[in-house]
């Protein structure tokens, strides 16, 4: 009888998660799997929104943005009784493997499946490049191409006004967001959890361009540092005599169709994923590690504590001091 897999994503969508979930069909179908997709993440697997796919069901999407399995979230998900229906859901379609596109919270609900005797895989799938267990996410490289492409134009307007413009971008609690594309647009100053810094040394550190022949400035903030981003600007705008403004780039940066790296990490992900389900892996996620791909324990990934890149850390230091 042929191996059942099925696939979902879960928690925030990213760009590249469907080259993923083509890449999950097209290798299980080659290997002679079922292959099975979930829609809605886990809140469609209690729900049994479970259908057998062929390979034109994932034709042209390695290009589309967000996921054509849609996600959705079941804080829910963490009980007993509500993970027993899940189980039953796919125990009627013969389902015995499920592979997970998501984050941290979607590990945990693979973690506890695999508990109850399902073989499950997760793929890291976040712009927010916040799994500790991998050097990089599904989607963040889209994502920074999307906001260097918004900061760019931004940068239009705050150098013909001769303004200091204060941009908020995505990121959860990892500063990864604000960091790779502070120090790919060459901005003022990085303002991210790696590197706190007081409102003292921000209005000082903008006082001291002041003098220079640079009129403009831009400074990239991650999400959650400042409560409200405009309340925030306000006083510098006071404390610095700068006409200051801020932006909160938003949801724009989820979209777009992924960039070719974020195409192939899917695809290799997607690959990888499904070999290790016909290997009899279980309770494990993928990571990159120095570019290899990685299965590492669910339990041990959950444990472990994000490295941020040193250079890159060496760098803010030098923009921000
Ligand atoms: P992102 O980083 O984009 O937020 P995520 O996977 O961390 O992705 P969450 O909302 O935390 O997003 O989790 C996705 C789903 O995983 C939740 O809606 C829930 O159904 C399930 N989940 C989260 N935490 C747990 C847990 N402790 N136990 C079981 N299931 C969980």
């Amino acid at each position: 009888m042929n191996k059942k897999i099925a696939v979902l994503t879960s928690g925030g969508d990213a760009p590249g998660m469907n080259a993923c979930i083509r890449a999950v069909v097209r290798s299980g179908l080659k290997t002679g799997c079922d292959m099975y997709v979930v829609y809605d993440g886990y809140k469609g697997l209690v729900e049994g929104k479970i259908e057998q796919v062929d390979r034109n069901f994932v034709s042209d999407i390695i290009n589309r943005g967000g996921t054509i399995l849609r996600s959705a979230r079941l804080p829910e998900f963490k009980e007993e009784a509500i993970q027993k229906m899940a189980i039953k859901q796919l125990k009627d379609f013969g389902i015995d493997s499920l592979i997970v596109i998501g984050g941290d919270g979607t590990y945990r609900g693979a973690r506890d499946l695999s508990h109850r005797g399902i073989n499950t895989v997760g793929i890291p799938g976040t712009i927010d490049n916040d799994i500790a267990s991998t050097e990089y996410t599904i989607g963040f490289d889209t994502c920074c191409n999307t906001i260097c492409e918004c900061v760019d134009k931004i940068r239009d307007t705050t150098t013909s006004h001769q303004r200091c413009t204060f941009i908020e971008v995505m990121g959860n609690k990892c500063g990864d967001l604000a960091l790779y594309s502070g120090v790919a647009e060459g901005v003022e100053m990085i303002i991210t959890p790696d590197d706190p810094i007081t409102d003292e040394n921000v209005f000082n550190k903008l006082k001291s361009l002041k003098g220079g022949k640079k009129k403009h400035s831009l400074v990239i903030v991650s999400e959650k540092i400042y409560p409200n981003i405009f309340e925030f600007v306000k006083k510098v705008t006071q404390e610095t005599g700068i006409e200051t403004r801020a932006e909160i780039l938003g949801h724009l940066q989820r979209g777009g169709s992924p960039t070719s790296k974020d195409r192939i990490e899917a695809t290799r992900f997607g690959i990888a994923a499904v070999k290790a389900i016909l290997d009899g892996e279980t309770n494990i996620c993928l990571g990159l590690r120095n570019g290899q791909i990685v299965r590492i324990g669910i339990d041990e990934a959950l444990e472990m504590k994000r490295q941020t890149h040193p250079e890159l850390l060496d760098a803010i230091k030098l923009v921000n001091r």
